[in-house]
């Protein structure tokens, strides 16, 4: 068949090439660089985490809703001016964390899209011939103590499967001497692994995509031609593309496109920041997600990286510097070795558009009106992490083969 996957960030990249690897024609439409700067696949904290199975909404967090929307520069923010438009989205942010039960059911539908993910991804990369930006060196969390470890919720990690190796004090210095003195308690969790060039990985993907067949068009869909619930073409900015089947993969902007064929999700964009520090002065062996800071920090190609904040404020809104300016300053206090003041030149900013359900589940499935095309986007904190996966999950959809994961909970109609 002849299937058009719209967006190529990692979502759309890994599709594509298990669409290829099904014997499909595809055509990717996607109107800036592969992996360019505007994707989120691009700027990420790079991590390939296995213990990623929980959403960002937890019991009772409704009661932060006033200092989110009183503290613009919080490590969650909501803009006044678009809370309106929000509403409905936090309203099922807040009910689907509302109780342990349904976090633990979201951990174990995400639990099949993870576990696996720096094997996947490693294969992938190999395939593309960049085999070495994949690292499975595990990720380290690091705590003030034992207990803000034993706060967080690391119980439904290990009843779905995850496991990890903890270290006192002594092993932490050890393991990581760049972190501060404040830390003093860590969780190794081996099987996890990273990135070091997201950006590069999909522009890669595509190029070895194109190198088997697939075509790329510089265009930006704006829709479908149906003939009753059949697909005909996709409408892009550039002209109709005939087909038999498309992908939407567009990330935090697929909600239109899922509109026309019937499914209106609720997707809102998480925007993250990120600063990269050229030739960090120390940084730390492996990932390390301090758990005071909310963040990833990453040697990556370009530097540390330090990934993180959430700000809910719409696909438009200029992004607010400070929030990464606020990163790189948590940076200096979590590695002392790193100079005060730096320069400008050494510290560059970055803001992308995480695609975020209420629930922290991805939309991947068959669209309600129209089942020859298949939404793929949604995945919010992990869309690296799961890219691989959802890219064999949705091949498999459209080739109609009996799925290895279950895609139940991740259907797009849960929110019509
Ligand atoms: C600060 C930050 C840190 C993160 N850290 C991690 C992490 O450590 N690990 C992890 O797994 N995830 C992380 N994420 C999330 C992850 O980056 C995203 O979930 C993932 O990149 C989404 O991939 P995608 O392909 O769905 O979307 P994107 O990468 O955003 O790609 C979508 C593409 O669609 C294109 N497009 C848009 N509209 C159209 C249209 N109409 N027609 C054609 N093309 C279109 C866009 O140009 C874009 O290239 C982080 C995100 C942020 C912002």
């Amino acid at each position: 068949m002849h299937v058009v996957v719209i967006g190529a960030g990692i979502v759309g990249a890994a599709t594509t090439l298990e669409l290829l690897r099904d014997g499909h024609r595809v055509t990717i439409v996607e109107p800036g660089d592969p992996g360019g700067e505007q994707a989120a696949s691009y700027g990420n904290g790079c991590l390939l985490s296995t213990s990623s199975v929980l959403p960002v909404t937890a019991p009772g967090l409704w009661k932060k809703l006033p200092g989110w929307l009183a503290d613009p520069l919080g490590p969650l923010a909501v803009r006044w001016s678009y809370l309106p438009r929000a509403a409905p989205w936090l309203w099922r942010f807040f009910r689907a964390g509302s109780s342990q039960a349904k976090l633990r059911a979201i951990a174990r539908a995400l639990r099949p899209l993870v576990h696996d993910c720096p094997v996947r991804h490693k294969k992938l990369a190999e395939e593309a011939g960049v085999g070495e930006l994949i690292h499975q060196t595990g990720c380290l969390y690091v705590f003030p103590s034992r207990a803000d470890f034993d706060a967080d919720a690391w119980a439904i990690r290990r009843e779905t499967g995850t496991t990890w190796i903890e270290l006192d004090e002594n092993e932490l210095r050890q393991r990581e001497p760049a972190l501060d003195r404040r830390y003093r308690f860590g969780v190794i969790v081996e099987a996890s692994g990273h990135c070091s060039d997201p950006g590069a990985y999909v522009a890669a993907l595509v190029r070895h995509a194109q190198a088997l067949g697939a075509k790329l068009v510089r265009s930006r869909a704006q829709g479908f031609d149906l003939d009753g619930p059949r697909l005909k073409a996709v409408r892009t900015d550039g002209g109709s593309i005939a087909c038999e089947r498309a992908v939407i993969a567009a990330g935090a902007w697929s909600r239109e496109l899922a509109r026309q064929v019937g499914d209106r999700v609720l997707l809102e964009t998480e925007r993250g920041y990120h600063a990269v520090i050229s030739s960090p002065e120390v940084y730390p062996r492996i990932p390390v997600m301090p758990s005071d800071g909310k963040m990833a920090n990453v040697m990556t190609a370009h530097g540390l990286r330090l990934a993180g904040q959430v700000e809910i404020a719409g696909l438009a809104a200029a992004p607010n510097w400070k929030r990464a300016e606020i990163l790189r300053d948590f940076a200096l206090s979590v590695y002392p070795g790193l100079p005060r003041n730096l320069p400008a030149e050494r510290v560059k900013f970055w803001m992308g558009h995480r695609p975020a359900t209420p629930d922290g589940l991805p939309c991947i499935g068959p669209a309600t009106g129209c089942p020859d095309v298949v939404h793929a986007y949604g995945h919010g904190h992990i869309g690296l992490i799961a890219g691989a996966a959802t890219g064999r999950l949705v091949a498999d959809i459209v080739s109609g083969k009996k799925p290895t994961i279950d895609p139940a909970p991740f259907s797009p109609a849960r929110f019509n």
